[in-house]
């Protein structure tokens, strides 16, 4: 019953959400009505009494929305994100928010002002970022779903690191309204949860149209829960071969594995070129770092959380931002504030977006020979903690299968496969056409179904 369900997370995460340090805050919320142990209404919503979590930087109506900085570390919005409102009508209970590097900034919520969360297979190592702390919860089993954000794979990243399933929806799907801006024209909110049908229905009760957000797509949503149990027979997944060069053995052994699992489920894998790959790294950090600068102007110390000490705005803005920002934040904006300036725009930015529009292109090309592109999600499986966290280039380059999606605006879905030597998990990811959601969860469940990998054993 909920009611269980709910007594369960309640010690689970007395247990275990301190050493893994996942939450912002959590709720207290026994008197909601799964909880006393009532029956589900007669018109029960799809996800009454599911209890999820959401990253600290989408909006929870008076509670700590501290997006992982000092700067905000007591902010309390006045209002639901979109997805949280729907999440809420849906009948789902907000059990919490995640830990997370800060405003989204990392791949492995080392980057946090309120220091890293962990991963729930070794507390040794990272959950991934920078929705880390939401896939440390959901793979411990401290929160059926939560909700992540993925600019350059902050949904996906941690998935594979924590042996989750993670969606990055289409540029659009799911409503901004609510998440603190990172890189606008790359953000979107997606689900993390334990299976791929989870996934997809968390999806469909967030995903759609809203008037809050002018960049959200009109389209139907269409079944996503159908789509997951579907056979995936008849479908084609087109592989980059080349990009596996990036992958350590372990990684590239797995993928072969799910390739293999795939054919046997009759899915017709080809190979395919996505030339050019190579500048999608230097693309992305050169753009999510100048939408950055220009978003993060607006922490000047008046209209949002802290406020620093200053004679007057100047001095007083200038000291909210110098205590305010970690490292790495104050990295991007100052990157970002240099790609942008007069003299060096031609040379960085707009060539950055040149090439954007190249790997948009790649893509369309590549997903003409295919129903969906085959990836692993991420290099090597999660990295020990300090390892990678004063090297911000080794940091990005945990990105590199990551944000060639992001660019050009298409669904991602990572699902966990196997584990490496050390019992780390694996997995990989599947990207499709824009508004290609259904294809994934479809292809992503019969994944699921032949490599047989549960998240379980993790807590
Ligand atoms: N690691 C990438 C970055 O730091 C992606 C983060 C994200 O998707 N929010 O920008």
């Amino acid at each position: 019953s909920a009611a269980e369900l709910d007594a369960r997370l309640r010690a689970e995460g007395e247990a275990r959400g301190g050493e893994l340090n996942c939450f912002t805050w959590r709720s207290g919320e026994a008197d909601a009505p799964s909880a006393r142990g009532l029956p589900p209404p007669l018109d029960a919503a799809p996800l009454w009494g599911i209890g999820g979590v959401v990253k600290a930087n989408i909006c929870v109506r008076d509670r700590i929305t501290d997006c992982g900085s000092r700067l905000l570390a007591r902010w309390r919005p006045p209002y639901d994100a979109t997805a949280v409102a729907r999440l809420r009508e849906a009948g789902a209970q907000i059990l919490g928010a995640t830990v997370m590097d800060e405003f989204g900034m990392g791949s492995s919520t080392e980057h946090s002002a309120v220091g890293p969360a962990r991963n729930p297979h070794d507390t040794t190592r990272v959950p991934g970022g920078s929705s880390g702390g939401a896939a440390a919860a959901v793979a411990a089993g401290l929160a059926f779903f939560a909700l992540g954000s993925d600019t350059g794979g902050s949904v996906r990243q941690p998935a594979h690191c924590c042996g989750v399933a993670g969606l990055r929806p289409t540029y659009g799907r799911v409503s901004r309204y609510g998440l603190v801006a990172y890189a606008s024209s790359l953000d979107q909110i997606g689900p993390l949860a334990p299976t791929v049908a989870d996934c997809a229905a968390v999806y469909g009760v967030v995903a759609g149209r809203d008037d809050y957000d002018a960049t959200s797509l009109d389209a139907s949503v269409g079944a996503p829960l159908a789509a997951a149990a579907r056979p995936a027979a008849g479908l084609t997944i087109g592989v980059p071969r080349d990009l596996l060069a990036l992958a350590d053995a372990d990684t590239v052994a797995d993928f072969d594995a799910s390739l293999d699992a795939l054919r046997g489920e009759g899915v017709a894998v080809v190979d395919i070129a996505l030339p050019d790959s190579e500048v999608m790294l230097a693309a992305y950090y050169v753009i999510a770092a100048a939408e950055a600068s220009a978003n993060l102007a607006r922490f000047d110390g008046v209209a949002f959380g802290e406020r620093g000490r200053g004679d007057d705005y100047a001095a007083m803005t200038a000291g909210t931002r110098a205590a305010g920002f970690g490292r790495e934040v104050k990295r991007r904006i100052l990157l970002g504030t240099f790609v942008l300036s007069a003299g060096y725009r031609d040379a960085h930015y707009e060539r950055a977006r040149r090439a954007r529009q190249l790997v948009t292109g790649v893509y369309r090309t590549a997903l003409a020979a295919c129903d969906a592109i085959a990836t692993p999600t991420a290099p090597t499986a999660a990295f020990p903690l300090g390892e990678k966290v004063d090297d911000p280039l080794l940091m990005y380059r945990s990105d590199v299968f990551t944000v060639g999606p992001s660019l050009a605006g298409l669904p991602a879905l990572t699902v966990p496969t196997g584990r490496d030597r050390d019992g780390l998990p694996l997995s990989l990811q599947l990207t499709g056409p824009a508004l290609g959601e259904e294809t994934l969860f479809t292809l992503g469940a019969a994944v699921e179904r032949a490599r047989g990998f549960r998240a379980e054993g993790a807590a």
